[in-house]
């Protein structure tokens, strides 16, 4: 069953030198449950793209359709980007809470599905820190709760785990998998990495260089192992 489905996706930016183009026609299709990983090089586009999906904005022409009843993106959709983007002078918790807040969540709601989620990721304890006070893997963590406590249809993931060592980023690709298999979330991530291609996602996109299109599609009936 399909969720979203995109088609002949094109998106050019202006800039001094003229226009330059990101996306030269994307077809793709994310199946309901499924981890799909888009893998390409940098500056093929993958960002773009995910900006797109998000409906943050951004001209394009072609086609994003989510093919499942009552998807609204601007409450379905998480977003979790390459560098977590949390806000430094927030706690822990207040970081977690804004999707929460921008989806006007009531307050004592809130704070019971913020202290579950943080339980849930393995930070219980350190919701009032702020972000300088956690180490990198945390920090991740941190990321994840704050698009998993939206509950989100659909979970799209930038580069989530870049700016971590190999260790810690293997350690949150296990953690990943295992919140898939519990939350049943679908979700599309994006990396230039292939080991964190093989080891996450269900359908891998490879994608060329700028600008990207999918070249090929391949099925990793292997993944996490
Ligand atoms: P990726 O995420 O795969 O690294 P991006 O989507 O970030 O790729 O970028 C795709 C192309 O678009 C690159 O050539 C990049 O330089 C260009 N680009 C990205 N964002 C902007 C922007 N805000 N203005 C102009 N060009 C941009
Ligand atoms: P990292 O060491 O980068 O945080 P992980 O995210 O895999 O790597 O952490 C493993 C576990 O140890 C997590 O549950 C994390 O919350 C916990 N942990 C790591 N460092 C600390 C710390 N300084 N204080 C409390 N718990 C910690």
């Amino acid at each position: 069953e399909v969720l979203l489905e995109v088609r002949g996706l094109r998106a050019a930016y202006r800039g001094p030198g003229g226009s330059v183009l990101a996306l030269d026609g994307v077809d793709l299709d994310v199946r309901r449950g499924e981890i799909a990983v888009l893998l390409g090089p940098s500056g093929s586009g993958k960002s773009t793209l995910l900006h797109l999906l998000a409906g943050l904005g951004g001209e394009y022409t072609g086609s994003i359709v989510y093919r499942i009843p009552d998807f609204d993106p601007r409450r379905d959709v998480a977003l979790v980007l390459q560098s977590d983007a949390l806000l430094p002078w927030k706690t822990v918790e207040d970081n977690v809470a804004l999707g929460l807040l921008f989806r006007r969540v009531p307050r004592e709601e809130i704070r019971t599905r913020v202290h579950a989620v943080l339980a849930e990721v393995g930070l219980q304890g350190l919701g009032r820190r702020r972000p300088y006070e956690l180490s990198g893997g945390q920090r991740a963590r941190v990321a994840l709760a704050r698009a998993l406590v939206t509950l989100p249809r659909l979970l799209l993931l930038d580069e989530p785990f870049s700016a971590l060592d190999a260790l810690t980023r293997e350690a949150m690709q296990d953690f990943l998998l295992r919140l898939h298999a519990e939350y049943g979330f679908t979700a599309l991530l994006v990396t230039h990495d292939i080991e964190e291609a093989v080891r996450l996602g269900d359908r891998i996109f490879l994608f060329t260089p700028q600008p990207g299109k999918v070249a090929h599609v391949w099925e990793n009936p292997g993944r996490g192992k």
